[in-house]
């Protein structure tokens, strides 16, 4: 059988992937058992710590039993409800847009967008590393798609400027996923506007966690809808939540509902969970404490982790990679990790490009002092070995 070739492939290449069973002991720090072992997260995107508040549960559970939990049918037939107008109104209101639309995962709100806005043929730009999902949002509109250099606005611009079909479809991560660094939005906001191209940030990474309102990285670097006319959120991330949306004017919005397949062609989202996200949402604006907490725990992680000498990328965000290059380097240093009580997942390839395998370290406001302690040790003790 082919398959077997493909994944003794994979096995030779230490890129074949192991699922671990997870359980949680606690619903406020970030202590788990993997596969029956305790240890502290830190590969979660729960950057907020509030995919278990008592509010959020309480709205899912009251909300499940108002509504049940499946939502029935698909949102242009009879899945859309009053829950998922709040939710979506409150997203708008959230990210200072006309409109927000609710998609079942983030990785179907970008295949949705691009089919929605770029006919066969046209032209899909994204940088070199954005999310998978981006990517595939080319693909699958089946769009002449290119890469430019990471964050290298001259480069699209060149990319933009060679072009002679009709306006091209930018896209990038806001925070990039598996780097933590922010794209260079204010520069290219304005490279895609002297092209006539649209930009759209997908800031799953950015919302709830950067800017002074935890408004994403559109509102770290104060940009306008104009400037950013498509944003991407997703609410299985700091909003600890499931689900995502695209927010933008009422003309794109209404473009989407008629367009994009991956909304018309699947059911609508559990009600209860448009709920639970609702009360999520509104946690993340009471309780700001937690997006402090989260960037300070960042800042205490690079300055222990530079005191013991550990290599640190250029990134202000919860999410701080360490570069290890080879797959069995980073799957070693976590192993090793684990026997201290620590899980950082291994990034290999595809996730990340050849020779850039790394440990993913993601803080979050449900770590404690000492936790973040405990890893830098566990790490400088790990590395010291390799
Ligand atoms: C996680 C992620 C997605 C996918 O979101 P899901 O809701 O998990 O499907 C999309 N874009 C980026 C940048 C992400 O990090």
């Amino acid at each position: 059988m082919a398959f077997e070739s493909v994944l003794a492939d994979l096995d030779e290449r230490g890129l074949r992937r192991r699922r671990r069973s997870v359980r949680r002991l606690s619903h406020d720090t970030a202590e788990i058992e993997l596969d029956g072992r305790p240890c502290i997260d830190f590969c979660s995107n729960d950057y907020l710590g509030i995919s278990a508040h008592p509010r959020v549960t309480a709205a899912l559970v009251a909300a499940a039993r108002e509504h049940g939990v499946g939502a029935r049918a698909s949102h242009l037939i009879s899945g859309h409800q009053g829950e998922h107008d709040a939710l979506e109104e409150e997203l708008a209101a959230f990210t200072r847009r006309e409109r927000a639309l609710l998609f079942s995962t983030g990785y179907m709100a970008n295949l949705g967008l691009s089919t929605a806005l770029v006919r066969k043929g046209g032209v899909v730009l994204g940088d070199a590393l954005n999310h998978a999902s981006l990517i595939d949002a080319g693909r699958i509109a089946r769009a002449s798609v290119d890469h430019y250099a990471h964050g290298d606005a001259a480069a699209l611009d060149a990319k933009l400027s060679a072009l002679n079909a009709g306006p091209a479809l930018v896209l990038t991560d806001g925070v990039f996923s598996m780097d933590g660094d922010l794209a260079p939005l204010p520069v290219l906001a304005m490279t895609c506007a002297r092209h006539g191209a649209l930009l759209s940030v997908d800031d799953a990474h950015g919302l709830g966690v950067v800017g002074d309102g935890g408004g994403g990285s559109v509102e770290y670097f104060g940009l306008t809808p104009l400037q950013v006319p498509a944003l991407v959120g997703t609410l299985g991330k700091a909003f600890g939540s499931f689900g995502a949306f695209v927010a933008g004017d009422a003309g794109l919005i209404e473009t989407l509902i008629q367009r994009a397949r991956t909304y018309i062609y699947t059911t609508a989202l559990p009600v209860a969970v448009a709920a639970a996200t609702r009360a999520a949402l509104s946690v993340s604006i009471t309780e700001s404490w937690r997006r402090t907490r989260v960037l300070s725990l960042a800042r205490r992680f690079r300055a222990l982790a530079t005191d013991a000498g550990i290599p640190l990328a250029a990134s202000e965000t919860p999410i701080q990679p360490i570069l290890l290059g080879g797959a069995d380097a980073a799957v070693a240093a976590s192993r090793r990790l684990l026997e201290h009580g620590f899980f950082v997942a291994a990034i290999r390839p595809p996730t990340v490009p050849d020779g850039s395998s790394r440990l993913r370290v993601a803080l979050s406001a449900a770590h404690r002092d000492a936790d973040v302690e405990g890893l830098v040790a566990a790490l400088a003790e790990v590395l010291a070995h390799e």
